[in-house]
């Protein structure tokens, strides 16, 4: 039998935002790079308004390349697929092997992570104030992906991934947010327009770091500075385009930014509401790995 292609997917089903979320989070990084570390000024000086997939940016990243956002959460996945479940060092192996291939880029407490697990072999670093950054979250839809039967399992798996390389209360609590949201929006979308406030508001009153209304505006990499713009663009924006689009012209963090917005505004709009134009702008072996992984994370056995 041959395997199922996106366009067989029945609209609004559990594969097809599974699905919408995981190439919107390709797509919003594909896109970002492009306006990485670039301010909201110079952005809008030279592109006006920055909409399409055209690669460059500081990486000088091939058209339809993605970063490693999309290729560390590929990893993750690729990881709990081989295992046919959770097994914390077939994911640290895993992202051993991912440094070791040159990724086009790393950040440094995702580096120091994986060099530590090189080094002692420990598969959890030390609670540390300068783990803020937002490496842990951008990686963690595939464990989204993997668990939709079991919250608790989510939120074990997510923890465990996370501590590897970023081991910090506030990542801590925007992983399992956002992670939340996604879960929401795939498993019960009638009522996750609603939860999605909800949650959001749940965040600040736990951690008042994160209020984002009024809009702060900053875009950087802290975990605090990227919830803040994901959260108030993908909340102000239900296109998936606009949302996406508004976001990455933020510059600084934006093909982070870009692919936790293009997640969550992919599972809140399935794949229809995704622009053609993107889809196709994408590199076609990172869409077809993304296509293969969604269907074998759903499949996994549930635990
Ligand atoms: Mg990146
Ligand atoms: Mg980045």
């Amino acid at each position: 039998m041959s395997e199922p292609s996106a366009n067989t997917i029945p609209a609004g089903s559990v594969h097809d935002r599974a699905l919408a979320a995981y190439l919107g989070l390709a797509i919003g990084d594909a896109l970002g790079a492009t306006v990485e570390f670039m301010t909201p000024r110079e952005i809008a000086y030279q592109y006006r308004v920055h909409d399409q997939i055209t690669g460059g940016g500081w990486l000088k990243l091939p058209a339809g390349d993605v970063t490693d956002d999309t290729t560390m959460s590929l990893a993750l996945g690729q990881a709990m697929v081989d295992a046919q479940g959770w097994s914390m060092p077939h994911v640290a192996q895993a992202w051993v092997e991912w440094l070791r291939q040159g990724p086009v880029d790393c950040g440094n407490t995702c580096r120091r992570g994986i060099r530590r697990y090189m080094g002692d072999g420990s598969l959890e670093g030390p609670l540390r104030e300068g783990d803020g950054g937002n490496g842990a979250l951008m990686r963690n839809l595939p464990v989204v992906l993997a668990t939709l039967h079991s919250s608790a399992a989510f939120e074990r798996w997510s923890i465990e991934q996370a501590h590897f390389t970023h081991h910090h209360p506030l990542s801590d609590a925007a992983t399992l947010c956002l992670g939340h949201m996604v879960r929401d929006w795939i498993l019960a979308p009638e009522t996750a327009s609603r939860r999605m406030p909800e949650r959001a508001a749940q965040l600040v009153a736990q951690y008042p770091a994160f209020r984002f209304d009024p809009y702060p505006g900053r875009a950087t990499g802290y975990i605090v500075d990227t919830v803040q713009t994901v959260l108030h663009f993908v909340l102000q924006e239900p296109d998936f385009e606009a949302c996406v689009v508004a976001t990455v012209n933020r510059g600084d963090d934006a093909d982070t930014t870009g692919a936790l917005a293009g997640m969550l505004a992919g599972a809140r709009s399935g794949l229809q509401g995704i622009p053609t134009r993107w889809l196709k702008a994408l590199k076609p072996q990172v869409r077809q790995a993304i296509e293969q992984q969604v269907r074998q994370l759903l499949a996994l056995p549930a635990v």
